[in-house]
């Protein structure tokens, strides 16, 4: 079976479970990413922090000159220590509280990505109370579908997230003439791991729909985000181990039509941070069932939920053996019947005490871990 490559002369030292991060492919996967931007001046990127906030892996994008796109005053706290510059951070989210608001302000934030009415007169009188202009876009919903998990599509009229288009141009207005905030342009994310590109066309068909309503009438467009979602190959993470950055912003390149000189931003976190991450574990017992054959392994949901939360799948490979593959479903031993990482897998035979490594497991995994069953938290390691 193709396996990745690891150090498995030092996993053998460790305990497990932790998290392995080889920064040699995120670093390439960054120079990809520039490349792109060198052919677009007016494109900006902001790494999305939720998708794994863990410090060296933030400094090492940060470094890359990259923003971030934060969903939390946690985050945008983790962006600022760890290098990221206070103007390249956009502070998205439904539903920010007070405290969050003030700390950005105070920060110097490039961006408050707002989301309802209610929500402006807050940052406005919040920002009044300490002499300040907040920076604000209008996260906008598209009402466009991704052709992705239920539970991660986020730009339907249906979801909580962002200003119906027909309220736009009021709550455009309502933008204006609140005294503490500055109007600068329109946000949209309508999900994740989006691999057909046919979304990203739609929504570029829709915002250039939106971008000449609002000119029309005579208000101003500002710039444009078009938040994040580019999805990677899950299945050959050996073959395929960066995601498809060419399509992808050639696809807006195409399809999106500005105005000359429109600043672009986007919002990438899965894509650019996926598949550098493997989750390390170890082999506890090979049990026989009467249908089936269980490896159960060290690691469990609390480390990578994506499999219990999404259906996820991970590519498995156990690391240290080279026998014969045989089909085994791989479970954690969290008392939850969805602490499943994959049914069915055919796998290299598996021993007590062999080293399994579930790929792919950089985004949304340390990120998303619990300490459900009083777990620990995973620790982590790194290539060189
Ligand atoms: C989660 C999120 C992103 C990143 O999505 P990915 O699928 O990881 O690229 C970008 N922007 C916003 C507003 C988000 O909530």
């Amino acid at each position: 079976m193709l396996k990745g490559s690891f150090p498995i002369g030092r996993f053998r030292e460790l305990k497990t479970p932790f998290y392995y991060y080889d920064l040699a492919l995120l670093r390439r996967t960054l120079d990809t990413v520039r490349a792109q931007l060198d052919l677009n001046p007016e494109y900006r990127v902001h790494y999305a922090v939720k998708a794994n906030a863990n410090p060296v892996i933030l400094r090492t994008i940060a470094a890359a000159g990259l923003g971030a796109d934060c969903v939390s005053g946690g985050e945008v706290r983790a962006a600022l220590e760890n290098g990221f510059r206070p103007e390249s951070i956009f502070y998205a989210g439904v539903g920010k509280s007070d405290d969050e608001i003030r700390f950005a302000l105070q920060s110097g934030i490039g961006r408050f990505n707002a989301e309802s009415a209610a929500e402006l007169e807050v940052i406005n009188e919040i920002a009044g109370g300490m002499g300040r202009t907040a920076p604000v876009s209008l996260r906008v919903n598209p009402d466009i579908g991704a052709h992705t998990h239920a539970n991660i599509t986020t730009g339907l009229a249906e979801n909580k997230f962002g200003i119906n288009y027909e309220q736009l141009p009021d709550i455009l207005l309502l933008t204006q003439r609140l005294p503490n905030l500055r109007y600068c342009g329109l946000h949209f994310h309508i999900g994740s791991q989006i691999l057909d590109m046919a979304d990203f066309v739609a929504l570029c068909n829709r915002i250039n729909q939106i971008a000449e309503r609002i000119l029309r009438s005579g208000l101003p467009l500002g710039d444009i985000n078009v938040g994040g979602g580019l999805g990677i190959n899950y299945q050959h993470p050996n073959h395929l181990d960066i995601a498809d950055f060419a399509a992808y912003f050639d696809t807006f390149r195409r399809h999106l039509k500005l105005p000359e000189g429109t600043l672009v931003h986007f919002e990438p976190g899965r894509s650019i941070v996926a598949p550098c991450g493997s989750l390390i574990s170890r082999v506890l017992y090979v049990k026989e069932g009467t249908t089936k054959r269980f490896a159960i392994i060290d690691a469990s949901m609390t480390e990578l939920i994506r499999p219990a939360l999404y259906k996820a799948y991970h590519r498995v490979e156990n690391i240290s053996s080279d026998e014969a593959e045989e089909i085994y479903d791989v479970v954690g031993p969290v008392c939850e019947s969805s602490d499943v990482f994959v049914k069915g897998a055919s796998i290299d035979r598996c021993h007590r005490g062999d080293l399994i490594a579930i790929r792919s497991a950089g985004a949304y995994g340390e990120s998303m871990a619990s300490q459900y069953n009083c777990r620990p938290l995973p620790p982590s390691c790194f290539d060189e």
